[in-house]
């Protein structure tokens, strides 16, 4: 089946929002506006955060909206055997190598590399300390001692040997790009360091289902957050890597709170969950996150 394919991809740890209801009536409206398909995917590869209970909200939420999706609704927990393949591709290809090194570990390592060598953290684009680079935090010999203990590891993607493979990546932004402006824009996955792409406790991550799932679903037309714009450089490279189309995206603006903060999941009075419960029409939802 060809044609233009959009979805809306929540992850299930916890009550949807005025945000998600936003993205989720860009999403569906794009597909609609384009003749297009629409597809609920559901991101819960979190098993520790995930549940069926927010599962079950976000269908009713989506539901309330007069959203309508097409089934069946495609979960990632159900299809870790194709994450599980394209980590092999790109293992074969030597772009993948282990890490045991713990958050705490790595947040410690890249604090005293900085004081040692007088510049500020460096961070990736979501604020969180940059991985220095393989061997770098623990030491070969302890990490090397933690493999032989069977001590769990995360997978990481070799970014300089990746970056060198793919050569430069675009992407075409019909939202908002980085600077907030559309058009062709010139991705930067480097930024990002080595990033995981299967963690110790999952056999993938959000960067590696997203561009599996995306490819496997057909979807040409991503539509979400601007807090996402910068994985798309990740994604991007993923998807060259793997020899897999690249869609067109769409970053839509943030719904904030009244001082200007993105929402969170424990959104209390911009939940959808209260807002439904205090009366609020779908129609009033709308109206809410201006549409
Ligand atoms: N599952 C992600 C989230 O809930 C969205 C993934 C995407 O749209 O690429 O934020």
């Amino acid at each position: 089946m060809s044609g233009p394919v959009v979805r809306f991809a929540p992850s299930p740890n916890g009550p949807l929002h005025l945000g998600h209801a936003f993205s989720a009536l860009v999403a569906s409206e794009t597909a609609r506006r384009l003749g297009g398909r629409f597809l609920l995917r559901i991101e819960d590869i979190d098993a520790i955060r995930c549940r069926p209970e927010f599962e079950a909200a976000i269908l009713d939420d989506l539901a309330f909206l007069g959203i309508a999706f097409e089934t069946p609704v495609r979960r990632q927990s159900d299809h870790l055997a194709d994450y599980r393949a394209a980590l092999d591709e790109l293992s074969a290809a030597d772009l993948v190598y282990r890490c045991s090194a713990s958050r705490q570990e790595i947040g410690r390592a890249v604090e005293a590399l900085a004081a040692a060598e007088g510049r500020p953290v460096r961070r990736d684009p979501d604020g969180a300390p940059l991985y220095p680079g393989r061997g770098k935090v623990l030491g070969a010999a302890e990490e090397e001692r933690r493999f032989a203990a069977g001590e769990p590891h995360a997978l990481r993607l070799d970014m300089a040997r990746a970056t060198a493979l793919a050569g430069p990546l675009f992407w075409l932004e019909l939202g908002m790009g980085p600077d907030r402006t559309g058009g062709e824009i010139a991705a930067d996955p480097a930024a990002w360091g080595d990033v995981v792409l299967a963690r110790k406790e999952t056999p993938t991550s959000y960067h590696l289902s997203v561009v599996v799932d995306d490819a496997l679903q057909g979807v040409t037309h991503v539509v979400r957050g601007h807090d996402l714009v910068q994985a798309t450089s990740v994604h991007r490279l993923l998807q060259r890597l793997l020899g897999l189309p690249a869609p067109v995206y769409r970053h839509h603006r943030l719904i904030l709170d009244d001082e200007g903060r993105k929402l969170s999941k424990s959104a209390g009075d911009t939940g959808l969950a209260e807002l439904r419960a205090a009366g609020a029409s779908a129609a009033d939802i709308r109206r809410m996150v201006g549409l």
